[in-house]
């Protein structure tokens, strides 16, 4: 099964996105976590996209796309993947061709997530300044939201209720993917 999360910061894609990748045996891949690794390396393009990152900017579609399309077609993906962070455009959900089953969207309030992140434990990352959090919240609802119509008019949308416990928005992930199947 290939299924996208989408969600604004805070709303939980990677826990749900683990805790689905566990139980339907696919593997987890998450863009955020690719340009993060990148970010690390001492090259003109590890520092562009730290830099990128930092400011709380997207990364152009163009490099986007072309590594995004790299990774997925890799042999551990041919099966299947639970993908987050992609696509954050109309332009990257145009460009990506491979036939995916299901959309989720975590939803949560933008209240929500901000109080979240401020109180969050755990490791604290380097492109998480409050400014970087509203700007990516900002840039969720100009240019990610439209994804969000691009698929509900495909019939292939899933809208889920992000402000419950881990367990409860994972069984309604669940209970949705199985009715729609
Ligand atoms: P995330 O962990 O998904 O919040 O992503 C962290 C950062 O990585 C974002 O704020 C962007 O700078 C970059 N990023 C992740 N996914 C994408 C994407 N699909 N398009 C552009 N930039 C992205």
């Amino acid at each position: 099964m290939k299924i996208v999360i989408i969600g604004i910061q805070g709303a939980g894609k990677s826990t749900q996105g683990n805790l689905l990748s566990e139980k339907l045996k696919v593997p987890y891949l998450s863009t955020g976590h690719i340009f993060r690794q990148l970010a690390k390396e001492k090259t003109k393009l590890g520092r562009y996209i730290k830099e990128v990152m930092n400011a709380g900017y997207l990364i152009p579609d163009k490099k986007t796309i072309a590594i995004v399309n790299e990774y997925l077609t890799r042999p551990e993906y041919k099966k299947g993947y639970i993908l987050d962070g992609f696509p954050r455009t109309i332009a990257q959900a145009k460009a990506f061709t491979q036939v995916i089953d299901k959309v989720v969207h975590l939803n949560v309030s933008d209240k929500e997530a901000l109080w979240r992140l401020a109180y969050r434990n755990g490791e604290i990352r380097e492109d998480d300044t409050l400014a970087a959090i509203k700007k990516r919240i900002d840039l969720f609802h100009r240019f990610t939201k439209p994804v969000l119509n691009y698929y509900r008019k495909k019939e292939i949308l899933i809208e889920v209720n992000g402000e419950q416990s881990i367990q409860d928005i994972h069984h309604e992930i669940m209970h949705k993917i199985g009715n729609q199947a």
